[in-house]
């Protein structure tokens, strides 16, 4: 766990190493130095993706093991971190191939641990089964006290409650879905609900939803309708057939692959928008017994991404 997630960020530096080499490379070619350093000087700031670890009972832990068992992530958790890394990774290697998005960082860290006190009004049903958007305040809050809000940043929070059919597999919720948000400014704030993929479904789930909810963050209305005419974030994903019983689902797919039915697909499908015949790809359902997951993004979502930092961050 913490290990897969050290490994990814190292990574993700070797990616950002490489694209400051090839910056530097290109300034020293630059027939006058204004221009070189114009793009040194003026680099946007880097785009924050920050991932929080929620609480988790004891009788999940022990699903995991004995280093579960402290430590504030277990690995689940670990997973979910290291597979929004590689998401940003495929996104900026596919971004800089084309030589795009060449001055933009973004950055992928750990957030604290979030705990959330007992509520007030007990017996509330916000408090026995919190909606998405209560969650979404009462996190948003607490990043306010902790002055955690820099206009430029994704935070995602890690939610165990398997049992939360309010919260599903997690989402977000406006006027904090976008990073970056509509009016030039604002963060934005996601749940994935770590504790429904792995007790419903498995850990390769875990880390498409995990993914999928932070990419939501980075897909605007605007930017998925330039893309294949699409009208919701899902329908930038793919669910490939890869034998004649066998699909393939990529993450913004995750959830929303399969029909509309208890596991079909993943044990519960996803609440929002979907049309089979308007997605990126998708092979159909019919005579469909194995959903595998792939953490690869779709050239959809590579692209869809890619343009949405563009316009936010490079303008
Ligand atoms: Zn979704």
């Amino acid at each position: 766990m913490p290990d897969d997630a050290a490994s990814a960020s190292s990574r993700l530096s070797v990616t950002r190493r490489e694209a400051l080499a090839a910056i530097g490379g290109a300034a020293l070619a630059a027939p006058t130095g204004t221009g070189a350093t114009a793009v040194a000087g003026d680099r946007p700031a880097p785009v924050l993706v920050r991932v929080y670890p929620g609480a988790v009972p004891l009788q999940a832990r022990l699903r995991y093991g004995p280093d579960a068992l402290r430590g504030d992530w277990p690995r689940p958790f670990g997973e979910a971190l290291a597979a929004v890394e590689s998401a940003f990774e495929q996104v900026l290697a596919y971004a800089r191939e084309r030589s795009r998005l060449e001055d933009l960082e973004v950055r992928v860290e750990r957030g604290p641990a979030i705990r959330f006190p007992p509520s007030t009004t007990p017996l509330s049903a916000d408090a026995v089964v919190p909606s998405l958007e209560g969650l979404l305040d009462r996190f948003r809050d607490r990043l306010r006290k902790r002055d955690a809000i820099t206009d430029r940043s994704c935070h995602l929070l890690l939610r165990w409650s398997p049992l939360n059919y309010r919260v599903g597999y997690g989402g977000t919720v406006s006027p904090h879905a976008l990073t970056g948000g509509p009016d030039g400014g604002g963060d934005a704030q996601s749940v994935a609900n770590v504790g429904a993929t792995e007790v419903w479904d498995s850990p390769a789930v875990t880390r498409n939803i995990a993914i999928h909810e932070t990419l939501h963050t980075f897909l605007s209305s605007g930017v998925v309708a330039d893309i294949g005419d699409a009208v919701c974030d899902h329908e930038l994903g793919e669910a490939v057939r890869t034998a004649p019983d066998t699909v393939r689902v990529s993450p913004m797919a995750t959830a929303y692959a399969g029909p509309d039915r208890i596991g079909g697909g993943t044990r519960f499908h996803g609440t929002g928008c979907y049309d089979h015949d308007r997605f990126y790809r998708h092979g159909g359902t019919d005579g469909v017994e194995h959903w595998t997951y792939t953490t690869e993004l779709s050239e959809a979502t590579l692209e869809g991404v890619t343009r949405y930092l563009e316009r936010r961050f490079e303008g």
